[in-house]
């Protein structure tokens, strides 16, 4: 069991350290990594989940294979995506139009608001084995670049969201079946 930070603690206020590259391979990045992931499918409304979450302030996030489900709906239930990992991610591109888009945090239970996010991002990082790729999204996955990279920075979204309100699971269990 890997414990997930709440919003009282300060790692989650700080400014995390970039990884040096040449440390990726080694087992302290690499155990981490493991840990986010562990963290983050033991959640089952999570989609992604940032280093200092776990309380290691680190520039790293992680975004769960299953936010490829939810942009394929019609696709074969077989298919298992991976989780991708971004290692000191940085904002190459971000679209100036902008949504507001519902949002909650695994550090920020059980709030959530509505945040203004630009519809399209694209991120340059290094994967796990330390080699450079960039990617684009729109729509969830902008978003889910926005949320993480502000973890990075200390940012949590109820710093930035409008409509806030507390939606304990039983709450939503309650509103799913009515
Ligand atoms: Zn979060």
């Amino acid at each position: 069991m890997v414990e997930i930070v709440q919003k009282e603690d300060p790692v989650l206020r700080g400014r995390a350290a970039e990884v040096p590259i040449e440390e990726i391979p080694t087992a302290k990045i690499q155990k981490i990594i493991k840990d986010m992931k562990v963290a983050l499918a033991s959640q089952d409304d999570g989609v992604a989940i940032a280093a200092p979450q776990i309380g290691v302030p680190l520039r790293i996030f992680v975004m769960s294979g299953k936010v490829f489900d939810l942009l394929r709906p019609d696709e074969d239930p077989d298919v298992v995506h991976e989780d991708v990992v971004f290692i000191n991610p940085e904002i190459l591109k971000i679209s100036k139009e902008r949504q507001k888009m519902e949002e909650g945090c695994l550090s920020v239970r059980w709030l959530y608001g509505r945040v203004s996010r630009a519809k399209k991002a694209t991120v340059k990082a290094y994967d796990e084995k330390g080699q450079a790729f960039t990617r684009g999204g729109s729509n969830l996955v902008a978003q889910i670049f926005q949320h993480e990279m502000d973890h990075l920075d200390g940012i949590l979204f109820v710093d930035k969201a409008d409509d806030v309100e507390e939606l304990p699971p039983e709450e939503i269990e309650r509103l799913k079946k009515s």
